[in-house]
């Protein structure tokens, strides 16, 4: 069978119906094949002794992986138009991110997001854990003004035409925001008052990326490029 990960609350023994259909259906896992479980707190290698349904495991050894960037890592990203947030949530999961809060801004075209949406967002950012390791779940939370956006330790604004480089100015043992722009971008005002709350603008380049690839690349800047 090939390398699996099964999420396992508890791991209590017994995978949930659905984690194990998964694994005997789809992977033909047999009596005896390895595979990782987690759950929030812990991850282990396990060994499959019933196909059941429900499957049943033994843990062989539990582990603890540190995936964590080690540092607190938000994300203010402006309300998008379309599906955009939901490949900004997968993509700053995937690079660490503690949580993600999105803004209403200026320029924002749509100007709130339903409860429904931020569920599914939710559970975007649970499989990307999933999928990336992580123990952790970032939280994605319900949409607020810009000008909630609250004092920061350390803040980094993407905006176009900055010109400070991220490596330049970020430190990696304190605690991070990052704010990243609508399609139509910060207004100079806002950007103002970002930096009032202790966010510095910075360039992620001379070309002008769409929202969300400067998410992306902010986030990555900020972290894998730090190898965090
Ligand atoms: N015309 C808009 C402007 O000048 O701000 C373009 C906005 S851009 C499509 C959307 C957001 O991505 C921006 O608000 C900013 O946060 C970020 N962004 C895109 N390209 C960038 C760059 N080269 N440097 C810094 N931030 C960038």
């Amino acid at each position: 069978m090939r390398p699996h990960r099964a999420y396992s609350p508890g791991l209590t023994g017994l995978l949930p119906l659905e984690e194990g259909h998964h694994l005997v259906a789809v992977l033909r896992a047999k009596v005896g094949d390895r595979f990782t479980v987690f759950d929030a707190q812990r991850e282990a290698l396990a060994e499959v002794v019933d196909l059941g349904p429900p499957v049943r495991y033994r843990i062989l050894e539990e582990r603890r992986p540190e995936r964590e960037v080690g540092v607190e890592v938000v994300l203010y990203v402006a309300l998008l138009k379309g599906d955009k947030l939901a490949e900004v949530v997968r993509a700053a999961t995937e690079l660490g991110v503690t949580r993600v809060r999105p803004l209403v801004t200026r320029h924002s075209v749509p100007k709130e997001m339903g409860e429904g949406k931020r569920r599914r967002l939710q559970a975007i950012a649970k499989e990307a854990a999933k999928q990336s390791g992580r123990l952790f779940v970032p939280e994605v939370l319900p949409p607020v003004p810009l000008e909630a956006v609250p004092q920061v330790v350390q803040g980094l604004v993407a905006h176009v035409g900055a010109r400070a480089l991220v490596r330049e100015v970020l430190d990696l043992n304190q605690p991070l925001a990052l704010a990243v722009g609508p399609e139509g971008g910060f207004a100079e005002e806002e950007v103002a008052l970002l930096q009032g709350r202790g966010f510095t603008p910075v360039t992620l380049g001379p070309r002008i990326l769409r929202a969300e690839t400067a998410a992306l690349a902010l986030l990555a800047l900020a972290t894998a490029g730090e190898g965090r």
